[in-house]
């Protein structure tokens, strides 16, 4: 079982009652996994905090793919409104050649060291897709790397992709842009990471944060979590995301009881990326509250 210090729970508190007024901590409502337009969300980072605020959260997390670039816009929007916007980063990382997700919390967002290697998965994420339009042109489905520069204002993902290839015919939506071109076992697929689950949990716990494997449980590609969990520990990870809009109450039950029999710290969010996932609501995974008393949250709170 998961103990947060108490230490750490009495700062919180006060941190709680100081900043987010006196509301205690278990009545909060958090999302600690959201997208911006920095990676492959539709919504700008200060339209994400006028949703955050609309939806009623107290504390949300900036988590895009590989990119800080929605942090600081963010945090800026939010001051004032009562919201709290807390830093994250959802690395890919390459696992046994198939990609994995991490997320990051709890890190020193002016670390140089973290910068630097994230501009370089950008330019890495810009490298893959070209390969991927290349494949594309390849099997009948070309698309202008221009169109998808422009759909993608941050770091480019396959969504940019699948939406040009709408917007060309060659799909009738963006899930038939996967499914037939661009998703794992399609023909067109690449997968993105280009550190291994050991250096990119490093360059976090290196910034001073700690990671949880994201969304383990995905209906269509559940990870074997005997074999993946054991490996991630060892290379540092600490978290495991349990609540996810993805993820049934087995699966979020099973995550549960994971993280307290082998003592990680647990998290959750939505996983938003604004319109362009529209069953995916920001603030609509409950998560519970006391997320906020374990692994890299406390001290993020109070410092960020
Ligand atoms: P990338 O990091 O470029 O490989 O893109 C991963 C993102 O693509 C995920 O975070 C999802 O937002 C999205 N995605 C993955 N699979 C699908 C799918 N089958 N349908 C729609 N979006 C997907
Ligand atoms: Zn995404
Ligand atoms: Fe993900
Ligand atoms: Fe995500």
């Amino acid at each position: 079982m998961y103990t947060p210090s108490s230490q750490g729970q009495k700062e919180l508190r006060e941190y709680m009652r100081r900043e987010l007024g006196e509301r205690p901590p278990h009545g909060l409502r958090v999302d600690l996994h959201t997208h911006t337009t920095a990676s492959d969300g539709s919504l700008e980072p200060r339209d994400l905090v006028r949703a955050a605020l609309d939806a009623g959260l107290d504390v949300v997390a900036v988590t895009d793919h590989d990119t800080l670039a929605g942090v600081s816009p963010a945090t800026e929007a939010a001051v004032g409104s009562g919201l709290r916007v807390l830093p994250g980063v959802e690395l890919s990382a390459l696992y046994e050649g198939h990609s994995l997700h991490l997320l990051g919390y709890g890190f020193d967002v002016s670390s140089s060291q973290l910068g630097t290697r994230l501009r370089g998965l950008s330019m890495g994420r810009e490298e893959r897709a070209r390969a991927i339009l290349e494949l594309l042109a390849g099997i009948g489905a070309p698309i202008s790397w221009e169109r998808v520069a422009a759909l993608g204002q941050g770091a480019i993902g396959r969504p940019h992709i699948a939406r040009a290839l709408v917007e060309a015919g060659h799909a009738r939506d963006v899930a038939d842009a996967f499914d037939r071109f661009i998703g794992e076992g399609a023909p067109a697929y690449l997968p993105s990471g280009r550190m291994n689950v050991a250096e990119a949990i490093g360059l976090v716990r290196e910034a001073g944060g700690e990671v949880a494997l994201a969304h383990a449980l995905l209906p269509d590609r559940p990870l074997d979590l005997d074999v993946v969990l054991p490996t991630l520990r060892a290379a540092g990870l600490t978290g495991l995301e349990v609540y996810h809009s993805e993820h049934d109450a087995a699966a979020t039950r099973r995550l549960r009881r994971l993280a307290d029999e082998q003592g990680l710290w647990w998290s959750g969010g939505s996983d938003f990326h604004g319109p362009t996932k529209p069953d995916v609501h920001l603030g609509a995974v409950p998560v519970p509250p006391t997320v906020l008393e374990q692994g890299p949250f406390p001290s993020a709170l109070i410092s960020s």
